[in-house]
């Protein structure tokens, strides 16, 4: 095979996954490279747990992050349909290839027989493989069992495809993150790859698909293992070439257990709704399980695509650093250009009336509090002072600020004071740092001084720049509060 062709395909069973998002951007990262196609395929088989909603979550995530595919269900390409369940016409041609090379069987067991073979399993405490017990039938029982109404699946007979494409009963193949991996097949159990209902399972679809829409390179997650050994046989039974495969070690919650929902967000439109940045959640992902060379955490998608060689790719599981990504996240805010944040932050501002604020000092209101965010969402809490003609006072600050002596002190002689002044940053400024100064001839700490105006003020006893906020808030409402805050 030339030409890379790499596909992302996510079951939508539930909004786009964080470790879903990291499979497509290596994928990505991969096509890239390599000059090659990056494609998007819907794997709907599973209608009860499928919907559209999913579907446009995935589809809303993955051009979030970035990760535009070449070939997909809306951009079409020369190879689709690419949502599966637009394709179920395709399929059954390749079962009757199977049947007639002697690669599958009709399976005529019902629910209740199979189940009565696990339990037997379980009793003898083995590992569950079907009996085989259809894979001889005579025409002559098959109609019979057909007569009784009964319609069969269609299943894969591994021990043939092995013995034909392999010697024993062991398969390997060369894992482009982990190496060498085998396994012996007669531990795998002749699996069904079309239910009786006509509609295909994962293994064969996936198969039929990487064929068809000529996949090279399959990189997918390690729990596809087990899969990967019965689809390359599939691929050998059908006299396909047989794409290289690459598995991703698994991502784990800080407990080394599975990441999930009650360690945090796990879907990437959860993470964007908390207020990360898709730049930094992808520049995060990237991290686990890749390290770049230069030891510079901080890149692109392109810097990293430049760096990026998969196997180089770490073969172990990846710890999912809630703090790490915080951190990430605190840096990309940072970065930000001012107006882009101002546009962003937007949607965590719906509470307050923007309108109250002019341009400038919506402005000066985002410089002044844009530092310690972690999470876009962080700016709710910081700014509430900013907004409506009162404030709400924190009830430690009421007592053990406002109602100090001193305190009420200070405000009754900023009101008197402040009367001339002009409420620039500037004036400001240099103001209160006289104002401070008096006071501290008396003996009381500048910051107590200014602990009394910032709680008068802001209901808080610390956040952003004091000179600042009274500039933007404006002498008329400073006075306001703080003749409220006098006794
Ligand atoms: N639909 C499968 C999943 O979401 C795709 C696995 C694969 O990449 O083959 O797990």
């Amino acid at each position: 095979m030339t030409e890379v062709r790499v596909r992302i395909a996510p079951s939508p069973s539930g909004n786009l996954h964080i470790g879903t998002a990291r499979t497509a951007l290596f994928n990505y990262l991969f096509a890239k490279k390599n000059q090659g196609k990056f494609i998007l395929r819907i794997e709907d088989t599973d209608a009860e747990r499928t919907s559209q909603a999913y579907i446009d979550n995935i589809f809303d995530s993955l051009k979030a992050l970035g990760l535009n595919w070449d070939e997909g269900p809306d951009v079409g390409g020369p190879y689709g349909p690419y949502t599966q369940s637009e394709r179920f016409d395709i399929y059954p041609k390749y079962v009757q290839e199977l049947l007639d090379k002697g690669f599958a069987y009709e399976c005529f067991c019902t629910p209740e027989e199979l189940e009565a073979e696990k339990e037997e399993a379980t009793k003898n405490k083995k590992p569950y493989v079907y009996s085989k017990k259809c894979e001889n039938l005579t025409e002559e029982e098959k109609n019979k069992l057909r007569a009784e109404g009964r319609k069969p699946a269609i299943r894969f007979n591994i021990a043939k495809a092995q013995k034909a494409f392999h010697e024993g009963t062991m398969l390997k193949f060369d894992d482009l993150v982990k190496g060498e991996l085998h396994m012996d097949t007669s531990l795998l159990g002749d699996f069904v790859i079309m239910k009786s209902n006509g509609s295909p399972t994962y293994n064969f679809a996936v198969v039929i698909d990487d064929m068809l829409m000529k996949i090279s390179h399959v990189i997918r997650g390690e729990d596809h293992i087990s899969n990967t050994f019965k689809q390359i046989l599939i691929f050998e039974a059908l006299g396909a070439e047989v794409p290289r495969f690459g598995h991703l070690g698994m991502i784990l919650a800080p407990d080394r257990s599975k990441l999930s929902k009650r360690h945090g967000a796990t879907a990437v439109s959860e993470f964007v709704e908390k207020g990360y940045l898709t730049d930094a959640l992808i520049n995060f992902v990237a991290l686990l399980g890749w390290s770049p060379s230069d030891g510079q955490e901080i890149k692109t998608v392109d810097e990293i695509a430049q760096d990026f060689r998969i196997g180089e790719i770490s073969s172990s599981n990846s710890i999912f650093e809630y703090d790490k990504l915080n951190w990430m996240n605190s840096h990309y805010i940072k970065m930000l250009d001012i107006e882009d944040l101002k546009e962003r932050l937007k949607p965590y501002l719906a509470k307050y009336d923007l309108s109250e604020l002019t341009d400038a000092q919506y402005t000066r209101m985002v410089e002044v509090t844009r530092e310690p965010l972690t999470l876009l969402s962080d700016i709710t809490d910081a700014v509430p002072y900013f907004f409506g003609e009162d404030v709400e006072i924190e009830p430690k600050t009421q007592t053990d600020v406002l109602d100090t002596e001193v305190s009420q002190d200070v405000l009754k002689e900023f009101l008197r004071q402040a009367e001339d002044w002009e409420f620039t940053e500037e004036c400001l400024h240099e103001k209160l740092e006289a104002f401070r100064a008096q006071y501290k001839e008396k003996g009381i700490k500048p910051k107590v001084t200014m602990w009394a105006i910032r709680a008068a003020v802001t209901g808080r006893t610390c956040g952003a720049d004091m000179t600042a906020i009274l500039a933007i808030l404006g002498k008329e409402k400073v006075f306001h509060r703080v003749k409220k805050a006098i006794k």
